[in-house]
This record gives C-alpha cells, structure tokens and sequence, in this order.
C-alpha cells in the first residue's frame, strides 16, 4: 500500500495503471474510518484491479468552524485498517495540496441544495461538488463508492456526473449500523453511552415509518407520528424530517403513485449532528 500526498505523484503512480488498461475504483472519506467506510473499500477491492481511497476533512464543506475542529482525525488508525484490507493507494492530501489557490469556480447545484443538508448546512453541496471535482480530476476512477447514509450526496454526485460528463461510475453503498441501529458515522465516537442509546431513536422512527409503509399507511401520517415519537425522546432534537422521491428531491406528502420515496432525518444528540434516512422501492 503506497501513501501519497502530493496529487501530481499520484497521477503519476495512476497512470501505470491506465497504461496497462487496469480498472481503478475510489472511496472518498473524510477519515475516523469505521465499518461503514470499509464496506464500501471492500466493494471497490472487489470490482476494480486498483483501489485507491482518499482521506482528506474538506474545509469548504464546513459552513461552521467549530464542527470542522471538532472533526475526528486519526490517520495513523486508518491507515493500519486500509492496509489490512490491501488497499493500493491512500491518498492524504494537505489542505494546501488540494487547495494551492482560492477556488473561483464554484458547482451549483440549483434547487437541489436547496433542502435538506443543503438548506441547513449553508454552502456545504458546493464543498462537497468542489472536492469531488478536484478528486476525480486527480483519480480519473472508473467507479466511486458512496455511502446510501448520505443519500442527497450520493444523488447529488450522480447529478453533477452527468451532467459534467464526469467518466465514473457511481455507486451507492447500503447504510451499515450499530447493533442498536445507529447509522455507523466519525461523529458517532464523540458522543457518551447514553448519547450513543439515545441516537438509536433517529432509526427507530425511520423504522417506525417503515412499517406504516407497508400497511399502506400514507406518509403525511407517518411522518407526524414520527414526529411526536422524536419529540419524546429526551436528549434528542430533530433539525428536519422529510419525505422526498429521490428522483428530483421534490417534498412529497403522499407516496401515491411513486415508485420510489426516502424519508431522510438530522437530529443533534448532545450537541452531534447526525443524519439518516430510509430508502425504499414501492413498485
Ligand atoms: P465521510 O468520511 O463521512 O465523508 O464518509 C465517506 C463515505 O462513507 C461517504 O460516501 C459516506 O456516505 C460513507 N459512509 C459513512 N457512513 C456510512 C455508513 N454507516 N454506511 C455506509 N456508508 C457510510
């Protein structure tokens, strides 16, 4: 396994491999890799000839400074994981190796930022569009792994590749929980047990969602009855619940006639701001 900092070293080394028409597939983190993180490195070993997998906190998608300090690091634990899985290139940019210059060019994603994630992390799409910009820029990956936690990131990704012409395939990962059913996430180890129990009540009400589904139930409903279960739930508030169709996240409030729908949720569980969201097929 070979650490590489500077991206033009890494182009470098890439392009042996592009030379020998050798697949490669790439896994963006932020770092603090937990299970989740490796099940999609686990994917990409599987699919590709050459993996490479990026640990870089990006600053621009920060929109507040505290969360970005307080985000977890811990290279030297990663790395020992990666290597134990064989991953062939990790890629540890420094802020000013990813950064030399101050961005001028910025991706908009129209309406599309505009809820959610979006709409409560100020500027946070446009972070993520850039970054995912410069990475594959730097990579060329015949396939990206995505987690499915971060739905609107993921449709988002696919959105901006698309329309960029972008050569990647993008492809989404299922959510990997905790015992208790905690979406895993870096964020989940700063808090307590009893914040860590808590936390557990953003899937419960997803679960709960879930199960109204498949009576028939209509979603307006369900999402109230969500709601009032999250209300009770001492130690946990809700920032947003919604129920979207993944096809242009447009707020649905009934699920007639789709084929698909997502409920996506955020919720601060001792001052962590955590997501989660179902997915589900209708047809
Ligand atoms: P992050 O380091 O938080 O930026 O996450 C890197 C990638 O791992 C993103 O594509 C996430 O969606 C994905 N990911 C994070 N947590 C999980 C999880 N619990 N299950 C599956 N994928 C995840």
């Amino acid at each position: 396994m070979l650490i590489v900092s500077a991206p033009d070293k890494l182009r470098n080394f890439l392009k042996q491999h592009y030379l020998k028409d050798q697949n490669v597939g790439f896994v963006p983190t932020m770092g603090a890799l937990h299970d989740g993180h490796l099940e999609l490195v686990k994917r990409c070993i599987l699919e590709n000839q050459i993996s490479v997998v990026s640990i870089f906190v990006n600053p621009t998608q920060f929109h507040d400074a505290e969360d970005l300090a307080n985000y977890p690091k811990d290279l030297k634990r990663d790395i020992k994981k990666l290597d134990s899985f064989n991953v062939d290139y990790v890629f540890t940019p420094s802020d000013n190796q990813l950064y030399p210059n101050k961005p001028l060019v910025s991706i908009d994603f129209g309406n599309l930022s505009k809820t959610m994630e979006g709409k409560f992390r100020k500027g946070h799409f446009k972070g993520v569009g850039m970054v995912l910009g410069k990475l594959f820029h730097i990579i060329n990956p015949d396939r990206a792994y995505f987690g499915l936690k971060d739905l609107q990131q993921y449709l988002l990704i696919k959105r901006m590749c698309a329309d960029l012409n972008f050569p990647v395939e993008i492809i989404g990962i299922d959510t990997v929980r905790e015992p208790n059913g905690l979406a895993m996430s870096s964020r989940n180890r700063r808090l307590s047990k009893n914040g860590f129990e808590t936390a557990s009540a953003l899937y419960n009400g997803l679960d709960l969602i879930k199960k109204g589904l498949k009576r028939g139930v209509v979603i307006e409903a369900l999402l109230s009855e969500a709601t009032h279960y999250y209300a009770s739930i001492n130690g946990l508030e809700i920032e947003y619940l919604e129920a979207i169709n993944p096809g242009d996240l447009k707020t649905i409030t009934s699920q007639k006639g789709l084929s698909e729908l997502a409920v996506c949720v955020a919720g601060y569980v001792e001052g962590i701001r955590l997501i989660d969201n179902l997915y589900l097929q209708l047809k």
